[in-house]
């Protein structure tokens, strides 16, 4: 069944494709035997396809990278890779990063800065890190009591929105943020309408204070002086438990998760910490559509636990 969906992926049938992209979200081990028929068939679209890559198909796709027969397939084929995380696939990129493979004058960012699309990086220190968790929950929009002294928008006055609400002494949330480092409450509040421009940050505690960072830039495409508005009254609490990481979607109804992986609408964009430079640990996703029937977009929320950073930024189509 999964070869057959194969070739008719190899077809571009798009059914096929989602068919595939499923099984990769619920259970990506079952493709791992088939993959590399997927590679023979040049599938190289979505390369989450690829996330439980074993190596041989790794060193064969490492291989094409190297031997500079598809320089066009360049980009796609570090995507895979980077979805991939595997350690084989780590060194290509680390060596690629400084030896830039054929191709790689079409690329926008360099070879290890794709290890971003598969949720891990390389730190300052040179050391592998994951910036994501692989316990996941749904999370449930709730609406919550209209906040009657809510610090409002240095920017736009609107009242800000608490887009999270956790506290670790819940085992569920611990786990979910167990990668973050996080122990204690955790308030992340932002304004909805001007994190749609650039990423906001705040300062949290585990006391679950959390103050808008005064470093902040406002971006100059904001319009200037709007009316402030209300934002949403619903917040993330904590649903069912996923199955896997990947249980998420950016775009639909339901799609919203805390924990496990984001699902990227733009590139991927995990924030860097403005504390110490480094990426930010990934928090969570609420999708457009589970805030506003019309809801568009999703918005992604981001902790650094060692300097008390939290932001949120957000991706349309
Ligand atoms: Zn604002
Ligand atoms: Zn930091």
């Amino acid at each position: 069944m999964i070869e057959e969906l194969m070739r008719r992926a190899a077809t571009e049938d798009d059914d096929a494709i989602e068919e595939l992209s499923a099984i990769a979200d619920a259970d990506p081990r079952r493709l791992t035997p088939h993959l590399s028929l997927l590679l023979d068939l040049d599938v190289l679209y979505p390369a989450k396809l690829y996330r439980a890559a074993d190596a041989d198909v790794v060193r064969r796709i490492i291989e094409q990278v190297d031997s500079g027969r598809t320089p066009d397939r360049l980009n796609h084929l570090l995507m895979v890779l980077a979805h991939s995380a595997h350690p084989s696939a780590e060194s290509a990129l680390r060596r690629w990063t400084t030896q830039p493979p054929p191709g790689s004058d079409k690329l926008y960012v360099d070879a290890l800065s794709y290890a971003h699309e598969g949720g891990w990086a390389v730190g300052s220190d040179g050391r592998r890190r994951n910036l994501c968790g692989d316990t996941a929950y749904r999370w449930v929009m709730r609406a919550t009591a209209p906040g009657g002294d809510r610090p409002s928008c240095p920017w736009c006055a609107s009242p800000l929105w608490v887009a999270a609400d956790l506290d670790t002494a819940d085992a569920d949330i611990a786990a979910a943020l167990a990668h973050t480092g996080w122990s204690g409450r955790l308030v992340i509040e932002t304004c909805q309408f001007c994190a749609c421009y650039t990423t906001l940050y705040s300062h949290v505690t585990p006391t679950g204070d959390v103050t808008w960072w005064a470093g902040n830039s406002r971006p100059s495409y904001l319009p200037d002086a709007p009316e402030p508005e209300d934002p949403t009254t619903l917040s993330p609490v904590l649903g069912p438990a996923l199955t896997s990481p990947y249980q998420v979607s950016a775009w639909n109804q339901g799609g919203s998760t805390l924990g496990g992986r984001p699902e990227w609408i733009q590139d991927a964009e995990h924030a860097d910490c403005p504390g110490c430079g480094e990426l930010m640990d990934y928090v969570g996703l609420i999708a457009g559509a589970d805030l506003d029937e019309y809801g568009e977009g999703a918005y992604y929320l981001h902790l650094h636990q060692p300097c008390g950073f939290a932001a949120v930024n957000y991706q349309q189509s």
